[in-house]
């Protein structure tokens, strides 16, 4: 993780519930379908595998959670996978961020740019100060931009470039 990155996340507060995205999986899959297979897999590699700490197991199945960290893309998780579930082959984007303009800060006249500060992709365009757009060509769902924003305006979506 880049010092840019560390500086920001300590200002999270631990106690944030946001970036909870209980359908996103490790970018890794082939099928949805196929986490079934997780029911049978007992030591969970692929969470102890992710050094951003960002997977949980929910219902035997590993899912992102953002509230503290972003995903590097590092295909830790799918290299500890010996279940035939997350495998490189099969890696993709996670998904597209969006903004919600009614809660982010930048939208309602009150100057932020933490998002901004912490996407490596630079995804996210202002007018100015305000008014930020997630561009949907160069973002790739990694979700750093969740657990910095002070009003939990951002979510990431499942979706097709
Ligand atoms: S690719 Fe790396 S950071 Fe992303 S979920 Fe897998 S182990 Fe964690
Ligand atoms: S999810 Fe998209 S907008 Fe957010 S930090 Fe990652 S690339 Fe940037
Ligand atoms: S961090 Fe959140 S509140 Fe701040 S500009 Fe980005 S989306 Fe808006």
């Amino acid at each position: 993780m880049s010092g840019r990155r560390e500086f920001f996340r300590a200002l999270i507060s631990p106690a944030t519930q946001r970036g909870e995205a209980e359908s996103l999986h490790p970018p890794y899959f082939k099928n949805e379908a196929d986490f079934e297979k997780c029911r049978e897999c007992e030591d969970k590699k692929c969470y102890l595998a992710c050094e951003e700490k960002i997977l949980k197991i929910l219902e035997e199945k590993p899912v992102l959670d953002f509230s503290k960290s972003g995903c590097t893309y590092c295909d830790e998780c799918a290299l500890a996978c010996d279940h035939g579930v997350l495998d490189v082959e099969f890696r993709s984007d996670i998904g597209i961020a969006s903004i919600e303009i009614l809660k982010c800060m930048a939208w309602n006249r009150t100057i932020c740019s933490m998002c901004n500060d912490v996407c490596d992709q630079k995804a996210i365009r202002f007018s100015g100060f305000f008014n930020p757009q997630i561009d949907e060509a160069l973002c790739n769902g990694c979700g750093f931009c969740i657990g910095v924003c002070p009003s939990a305006a951002i979510k990431v979506k499942r979706g097709e470039k």
